[in-house]
């Protein structure tokens, strides 16, 4: 056990990529950098998290942001619930706890969009606590070397995994023992091809020995994808447009997007002409199609959605058309709005 935390402290230390939040213990920082990582690459996110940490350089003035530049700063990044619960935990740390971020691994999960694993990597990072980070790259890490064949993905391997990652941990090193593993895990010990020829857990490792390396770490459920088809209606007069702000319990919320009739396949010109909705949103007015996009596919974790932009010209003033949580606005105001990656996307493309 102690063998496992010298091996891995030595290769970090020899191996580990100088990136900006760890060169700081100010937990604002290291939250930050949290967040943004969940569910993102290191080089998409470092980009956003220099941009947040300039714009945004303590929790105050996090806290005291516009929602609205908050979420258009976070754009492109996905996962926008993040996100939001960026800018409301800061607003807890500033009106509850004086602007300090807590420094109890208790108090910090109790911090909205904080599970265990980001109170653990905060408490030990910025505080130097022996709380135990596990997230993928460990479950890999210990899977392997350890031949652990419970799913990841249960109950009982949760248990398991973290059992087994608060005994190894380094009570006298915690920061720097979950660094290394998470390091590890991301550089070593990859998913795909890991370096196990030039690796220093090697004759300890279980799944090498076995030749088990492709087999671990386990996982019991498939992740169930849902199609959706987006027909995106947007309508020009005037060089105004109108977009909606998306208020529902769905994807992006608080983002900014184009009315819109979800079908449930694709349609071509004649379905969507022919279509209640259609008929319901143009009633007599007058109009041209002028064009109509390619089909953009956008995959998100749970969903896959195939979006088509309907491009009208409207031969009425676009005001009559302007629903709730919908905004009339000059095109060349677009870009004031946050707007999901989709939609960036195909305006990047109408340039
Ligand atoms: S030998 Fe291969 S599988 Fe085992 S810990 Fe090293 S890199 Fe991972």
């Amino acid at each position: 056990m102690k063998a496992f935390s010298a091996k891995i402290i030595t290769w970090y230390l020899q191996n580990k990529r100088d990136l900006p939040w760890r060169n700081t213990q100010d937990p604002y920082y290291i939250w930050l950098s949290e967040i943004i990582l969940q569910q993102t690459r290191v080089d998409q996110g470092m980009s956003y998290y220099l941009k947040f940490a300039s714009e945004f350089p303590t929790v105050t003035h996090l806290a005291k942001a516009d929602n609205e530049k908050v979420m258009k700063l976070w754009q492109g990044l996905g996962y926008y619930s993040r996100a939001r619960n960026l800018h409301t935990t800061a607003q807890i740390v500033q009106s509850e706890h004086k602007g300090q971020f807590p420094d109890s691994y208790e108090a910090i999960l109790q911090l909205k969009g904080i599970g265990e694993y980001t109170a653990a990597a905060i408490a030990s990072f910025a505080f130097n606590k022996p709380h135990a980070v596990v997230d993928g790259n460990v479950y890999r890490v210990l899977a392997r070397v350890f031949g652990i064949s419970t799913p990841i993905d249960s109950t009982q391997g949760k248990k398991e995994f973290k059992e087994l990652a608060v005994t190894l941990l380094n009570k006298k090193e915690p920061a720097l023992h979950n660094q290394a593993i998470m390091e590890f895990g991301a550089l070593q010990c990859k998913p795909v091809n890991p370096d196990c020829i030039h690796c220093p857990l090697q004759s300890m490792c279980y799944a090498f020995e076995k030749k088990k390396v492709d087999a671990l770490p386990v996982k019991s459920k498939k992740t169930k994808t849902r199609d959706r088809y987006f027909n995106y209606i947007v309508l020009t007069n005037k060089n105004n447009t109108i977009i909606r702000k998306r208020t529902e319990k769905d994807i992006w919320i608080n983002l900014h997007d184009f009315p819109l009739i979800e079908s449930e396949k694709e349609w071509d010109e004649h379905t969507f002409l022919k279509s209640k909705e259609w008929k319901k949103l143009i009633g007599n007015t007058k109009f041209k199609i002028r064009n109509v996009s390619k089909t953009y596919k956008h995959i998100l974790s749970h969903q896959k959605i195939y979006a088509r932009f309907w491009e009208i010209d409207s031969a009425e003033p676009l005001k009559k058309w302007t629903g709730e949580n919908e905004i009339l606005i000059p095109w060349n105001k677009i870009s004031n709005f946050a707007v999901p990656r989709l939609i960036d996307q195909y305006l990047e493309d109408r340039k």
